[in-house]
């Protein structure tokens, strides 16, 4: 699927306090808000969570008020829990933000935490001369709830998305912020399903801590290196796979998965540095797939640490095959690169290129 064109017949804007926004001078944030628990209210029949149409962000949380910027809202309608999250609308977002792009100085996305980090690091490629902060956030209580972290989480997003010095965003990256932590959003994965810390980003430091004040990592914030007008890429490719190594795992099954027609791509969770049985049949099969030109892209099913092919004899017959190593990347970073890379019509040897190259800071080089 190439993914290209999208609707905003369905998007609204909404000025969330217009005496604020008559101001052009002040600072001027957009939340864009697609859903997720922050917004969802429990379903009296049925007692589930789902999203409602959360267009009272500044009734909800009036402390934004204190700030003094220019806040405005976008609202997708119909708004969604994030496992229905899609690379096409992965695409509205982006668009969202490029017609919006010169009359903010940051972005705020409001979504759901079980698919952020995809979504996070989607977005990360598809920007290119990013400069302005792209902030992700949401939280594992509505935000109508007492004990909601779904406040900290906006307050302190806003904040950061609106951070300047020397007239230019600290932070011109796309990141999410969660539990007091900012992190880059491709390197960063959801941990936990119930405590407030809910994500962590192993292989690369925090950019910023909330606590008394907000303590940047300047060092480790990633700039764009062109500067140039904001480009947005749309077009993914979705027919892409993750296989996770286990053992037992049963020739028939793998075979099956590497023969589906159409098969571009493959995404292989293997075992420690990036290790999977020196069986016969399994080294076969990724050989006659790499000839074919499937794509395969070797990460670690570990949180921490990173491929290196040719460390055990247990990788050697992957890096003979030409499997790509993903070094330190996450499975989320992993495949929507691999999505994204062959959306843009790149040839093998250049999308094998860029899968080990940083296009964002999401792998280390
Ligand atoms: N299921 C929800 C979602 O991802 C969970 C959350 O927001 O925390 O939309």
């Amino acid at each position: 699927m190439r993914v290209k064109c999208l609707e905003f017949d369905k998007l609204q804007t909404n000025p969330t306090n217009p005496m604020i926004s008559e101001n052009i001078n002040k600072t001027s944030i957009l939340i864009i808000y697609t859903g997720g628990t922050i917004g969802m209210v429990q379903r009296p029949e049925t007692g589930t969570l789902a999203p409602v149409k959360f267009d009272q962000i500044l009734k909800e949380v009036p402390e934004l008020n204190k700030f003094n910027y220019n806040i405005q809202t976008v609202i997708f309608n119909p708004a969604l829990d994030s496992s229905n999250m899609n690379p096409s609308l992965w695409v509205k977002i982006a668009l969202t933000i490029k017609k919006n792009y010169n009359n903010f100085d940051g972005f705020v996305i409001l979504h759901g935490t079980d698919t952020m980090a995809y979504t996070a690091s989607a977005l990360s490629y598809m920007f290119e001369n990013l400069d302005k902060p792209i902030i992700l956030t949401g939280s594992q209580l509505p935000i109508g709830t007492i004990r909601t972290d779904g406040k900290e989480n906006l307050i302190t997003s806003v904040e950061i998305a609106a951070a300047k010095e020397a007239a230019k965003s600290k932070v011109p990256e796309v990141c999410i912020y969660f539990d007091f932590k900012l992190y880059r959003g491709n390197r960063t994965v959801k941990r936990d399903s119930e405590q407030f810390s809910a994500f962590h980003s192993v292989n690369y430091p925090e950019l910023a801590v909330a606590g008394v004040d907000i303590r940047f990592n300047s060092e480790f914030i990633y700039h764009t290196e062109n500067k140039g007008i904001l480009k947005v890429n749309t077009r993914f490719d979705d027919n892409v796979v993750i296989i996770k190594m286990f053992p037992g795992i049963n020739e028939k099954v793998f075979k099956a998965i590497l023969e589906i027609p159409g098969l571009k791509g493959i995404v292989l969770e293997t075992f420690g540095s990036g290790n999977v049985p020196t069986v016969q049949w399994l080294t076969g099969c990724i050989k006659r797939a790499v000839k074919k030109g499937i794509v395969i892209l070797n990460i670690t099913q570990c949180e921490g640490g990173r491929v290196i092919m040719g460390q055990y004899e247990t990788s050697l017959e992957l890096l003979n095959a030409g499997v790509v190593s993903g070094n330190d990347m996450t499975s989320e970073a992993a495949i929507t690169k691999l999505m994204f890379l062959l959306g843009q019509g790149l040839s093998n040897s250049e999308i094998k290129m860029y899968l080990n190259k940083s296009l964002r800071g999401e792998i280390s080089e």
